[in-house]
Parts: C-alpha cells; sequence; structure tokens
C-alpha cells in the first residue's frame, strides 16, 4: 500500500505524519482485494488529502479468518487479564506520546478544530483506552449457592469474534470506546471506520501493532457501508456486531442478524434531545451550555440538544443571550486561532442540513439567526436559531445533525415534559433550573439515556452512556459496557454420588 505523507504548518501546530494507506490484516498492512481506493477529502476546502484501500467483503473474510485464529491460539481464554490490561496501556501512552498529531489528523479528516480535538477527542480516548486497561484484570463471575453437593459458579467469557462499525463525528473517540472494553475482556475485532473519516483509525492501527497486541487480535478495515459495512454485519462467523451510526442503519444491521447468524447487536444510534429551561435557571449557564449543546462539533453530536424548551417568563431574556452568544462563535479554519466551529464533515451532510434549514422555511418557522453557509468554499454553515416552530416540523421531528436549534416557548411543567417525551428518539436530555426538586423530578420523567442537570455534553469513560427508545440498545462505557462483550457461562460441579 501507498505511504501518506502530511506536513502540518499550521498557526497553532507545525508537525508531520506519515503511515502506510492500507487494510491492517492479521498485523500487516495490505492492499484491498479488489486494489479500489476511497478518497479522503478535506471539508475546509473539498480538496483530496489522499487516498486509502477500500475493503470488500473478500478482506472481511480474511480479517475474521486472522481474528478467529488469534482468539483461539494468543488471546481469548489463551491471555489472561494482566496481560491484556499491560497491552491496553501501553496503547494509551503511544495515544499520549501522539496526541497532537493525533489531533491534528481528526481536525484535518473529519473538521473539528484542532483545540478541540486535543480537549475532548483525544483525551477522551486515551482516558477510555486507560479506563478499560483497569478492567481486563477485574472480569468476574459469582459463585451461587444451589445443594451442598453442588458448587456452580459463572464465568464471564469473551464472545469471540466482534464487527464494530463507527461514524464520522468523533472518529478516534468511538473507536476507543469500542476498543476498550472488547479487548479488555479478550475478544478480538474487525473494526470499519467511517468512509468519510478513516485517517485517525489507520494511523491508530500502527500504534495498536507498536503497543504489541498480537497479529489477527485487531484488524481495521476502511470501506464503504454498503459494501464492507453489510459484510460485516451478514457475517456468519462473526459474533457480534457493536453499531454507532444512524438510527436508519442500525435496523439494516439488526435485519442482517436476523436474517443470518443472530448475532449479538448493540447499537448506539441517533437522537433529537430536548433542552428544558425553566424559569428559575441561572440563564447566564443555561445559555452557556444550551449553545454548546447544538453548536458544539457543529452540531454533529448524537447527544445534541436541539430542541430547546423555554419557560415564558423568560424566553425573552434567553433568546437575546443565546443570540449574542451564537452571533460571537467563531466559524473559519479548524487550525485557526480563536476557531470554534469549522466545516461540516462533507459535501453530503452539507446538502442535508441546507435541505432542513429550507424545510423549515417554506413549513413557516422564523431564522432567526442564521440559516446559510459561511464563506465561499468547504462546507461551512452559520450557527442557524430558529423560532415560531411546531411540533410537527421537520425540523422538530427529525435528527439535522448540524448547527441547527429550534427554540420553543413553554408555560406548563406537565406540557413541557410531554413534548420533551414526544419523539422515537431517547439519547439524552437536559434540564435547566435552581430548584432541584423540580430539576430532579423532570430529569427522572425525561425517557432518556443521559439525563443533564444545569449542564449539557458531559461524558466520562466511567459514565455509561446509549438510549432509550430508538436510540440504541445496550450501553457504551463504565462497568455497563463489559456486558456487550462477555457470554456468560454457568458451571454446575458434583462432588457428591447421591446428586441425580
Ligand atoms: P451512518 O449510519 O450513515 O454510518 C455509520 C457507519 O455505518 C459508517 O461506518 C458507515 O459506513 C456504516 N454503514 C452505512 N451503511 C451500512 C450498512 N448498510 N451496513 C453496515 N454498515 C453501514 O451514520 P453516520 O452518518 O456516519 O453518523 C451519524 C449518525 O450517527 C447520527 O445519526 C448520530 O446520531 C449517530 N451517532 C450516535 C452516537 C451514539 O452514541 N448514540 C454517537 C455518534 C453518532
Amino acid at each position: 500500500p501507498e505511504t501518506f505523507t502530511y506536513t502540518f504548518d499550521t498557526p497553532i501546530y507545525k508537525g508531520k505524519t506519515s503511515f502506510s494507506t492500507g487494510l491492517y490484516i492479521d498485523g500487516k498492512w495490505v492492499d484491498g482485494s479488489k486494489k479500489t481506493t476511497i478518497d479522503v477529502i478535506n471539508p475546509t476546502n473539498g480538496k483530496i488529502i489522499t487516498k486509502i484501500s477500500q475493503a470488500t467483503s473478500e478482506d472481511v473474510d480474511l480479517a475474521v479468518v486472522a481474528a478467529q485464529k488469534a482468539f483461539d491460539t494468543v488471546w481469548g481464554l489463551n491471555t489472561p487479564g494482566t496481560k491484556r490490561g499491560a497491552l491496553l496501556n501501553k496503547l494509551g501512552d503511544l495515544m499520549q506520546e501522539h496526541f497532537d498529531e493525533l489531533a491534528a489528523l481528526e481536525a484535518l479528516d473529519n473538521g473539528k478544530t484542532f483545540g478541540w480535538a486535543q480537549d475532548v477527542d483525544v483525551t477522551d480516548s486515551i482516558a477510555t483506552i486507560k479506563y478499560y486497561a483497569g478492567w481486563a484484570d477485574k472480569i468476574q463471575g459469582k459463585t451461587i449457592e444451589t445443594t451442598q453437593h453442588k458448587l456452580t459458579y459463572t464465568r464471564h467469557e469473551p464472545i469471540g469474534v466482534v464487527g464494530q462499525i463507527i461514524p464520522w463525528n468523533f472518529p478516534l473517540m468511538m473507536m476507543a470506546w469500542k476498543l476498550g472494553p472488547a479487548l479488555a475482556t479478550g475478544n478480538c475485532i474487525v473494526l470499519k471506520p467511517s468512509e468519510f473519516t478513516p485517517l485517525t483509525a489507520i494511523r491508530m492501527s500502527e500504534l495498536i501493532h507498536q503497543a504489541g497486541f498480537p497479529p489477527g487480535v485487531v484488524n481495521i478495515l476502511a470501506g464503504y457501508g454498503g459494501t464492507a459495512g453489510a459484510a460485516i454485519a451478514e457475517h456468519p462467523h462473526i459474533d457480534k456486531v457493536a453499531f454507532t451510526g444512524s438510527t436508519l442503519v442500525g435496523r439494516k444491521i439488526m435485519e442482517a442478524s436476523a436474517r443470518t447468524n443472530l448475532k449479538n447487536v448493540t447499537l448506539e444510534l441517533g437522537g433529537k434531545s430536548p433542552n428544558i429551561i425553566f424559569d428559575d435557571a441561572d440563564i447566564d449557564q443555561a445559555v452557556k451550555f444550551t449553545s454548546h449543546g447544538i453548536f458544539w462539533n457543529h452540531g454533529q453530536a448524537c447527544c445534541a440538544g436541539s430542541r430547546i424548551f423555554v419557560h415564558a417568563k423568560v424566553y425573552d431574556e434567553f433568546l437575546v443571550k443565546f443570540t449574542e452568544k451564537a452571533k460571537s462563535l467563531k466559524i473559519g479554519d479548524p487550525f485557526g486561532i480563536g476557531t470554534y466551529q469549522g466545516p461540516q464533515v462533507s459535501q453530503i451532510q452539507f446538502d442535508r442540513i441546507m435541505g432542513y434549514i429550507d424545510s423549515g422555511k417554506e413549513q413557516g418557522a422564523t431564522v432567526h439567526l442564521g440559516g446559510e453557509r459561511h464563506g465561499e468554499e468547504g462546507y461551512f454553515i452559520k450557527p442557524t436559531i430558529f423560532t415560531d416552530v411546531k411540533p410537527d416540523m421537520k425540523i422538530v421531528q427529525e435528527e439535522i445533525f448540524g448547527p441547527v436549534g429550534v427554540v420553543i416557548k413553554f408555560d406548563n411543567d406537565e406540557d413541557v415534559l410531554r413534548q420533551a417525551n414526544d419523539t422515537m428518539y431517547g439519547l439524552a436530555a437536559a434540564v435547566f433550573s435552581k430548584n432541584i426538586d423540580r430539576a430532579l423530578q423532570v430529569a427522572h420523567k425525561l425517557k432518556a439515556g443521559t439525563a443533564w442537570v444545569n449542564c449539557i455534553n458531559q461524558l466520562h469513560p466511567q459514565v455509561p452512556f446509549g438510549g432509550f427508545k430508538q436510540s440504541g440498545i445496550g450501553r457504551e462505557l463504565g462497568e455497563y459496557a463489559l456486558e456487550n462483550y462477555t457470554a456468560v457461562k454457568a458451571v454446575h460441579v458434583n462432588f457428591s454420588l447421591n446428586v441425580e
């Protein structure tokens, strides 16, 4: 495979990166079996950064064979947890050594700012890998009392070969959320990054190799969803698939499992998260987090607080301050000084978001702020605020996945709760109120996997994250994610001749 070499010469980062653009299968970098490639586009200017190898279903087959061999010989039950933990810690150390390089690659490929990539994506990814390094030697079953003639206990065994399919909005972080628990529990992996943002995953294959994971334990195959992704979802020898992406594709993953080998499925899907600001909230605090909730990562966050409900008594004050805040966010080059917001990830996403903005206008909502592109080149969209919206409008119902928020006035606690829960999604929700009784009562009644009180977008490796309703199945992060990657075996040992 070709080597990709790139020199960053920006006001805030100068450095060089160089790595193979191949598929990482069985500890080697190889071309795709059809020798086809994927163009990796820079969203800041629409130009090609490089070409990388493209995986097809034949390559997925090869990776599954390598993973199964590794599982049966050098990984799985053959490697003690202490060793797995040490390797994960080593990987975390190597990521720390390449901290700025990983952040710069993420900014180049995805369009998020270098600063955010440093502070959130890379920092959180390292913390997640190290957190699961700690779990690797603490995977324990139970002994269970049955009769006095028997010893009965459970073992939490690795599932085997797991497929992992991840999206483009937090490429490195989604990879870390997947690798950490799967490796800590002894599984072998076939991972497919998004075709839009494969660079950090490919660079990580070298760090994984360097850390000393045996060949075949982790295989990384860039490829398109409809081919390589579908091949993973349908593979008869993949025992589990973990998917993060849209609800539409999540449905296809479950269908593929049902049609083939009933592989275990966990899904982290979309959202249309409510953010409720009561009249007794600290308005400045609410404005700060509301802005971050919808505009951070250019709105490309599954948990984005995109439906903003504001109590009538504070509506005007909130809207003035929120608008000022949104206007102050600097849009531009991800490597520019002080940039808050870079481009959307791709032309497809840009067009999709502009389509939603048009639909909002056509259905009679008011564009209070933004509503148009920024600049002449690249996929930049101005922070956009809609007011005068109706519950059945597309911009209120559907996930836009861009910097577009709808602000809705309310004056009744019961009714706002009903509206907040009136969605097929249930990923996250936020409540702002200084009255702790009111805030917690609402937080507990919101149908969402995460409820934030007087904050938004808080994530920690040790705290579970995942969706109610059509936002997903299973939980990532924390101790909970270990369950995604273990199968419980009950062992009955008879030590008496008297047991029938
Ligand atoms: P997507 O569903 O289009 O793609 C996600 C991944 O699935 C990509 O790797 C893609 O190549 C692959 N894929 C596409 N079609 C496939 C198929 N038929 N079979 C198998 N794989 C296929 O989503 P996206 O546009 O990359 O990401 C945005 C979505 O991800 C949003 O809906 C967002 O809410 C969601 N998301 C959820 C979480 C979460 O934790 N809940 C986190 C991040 C993103």
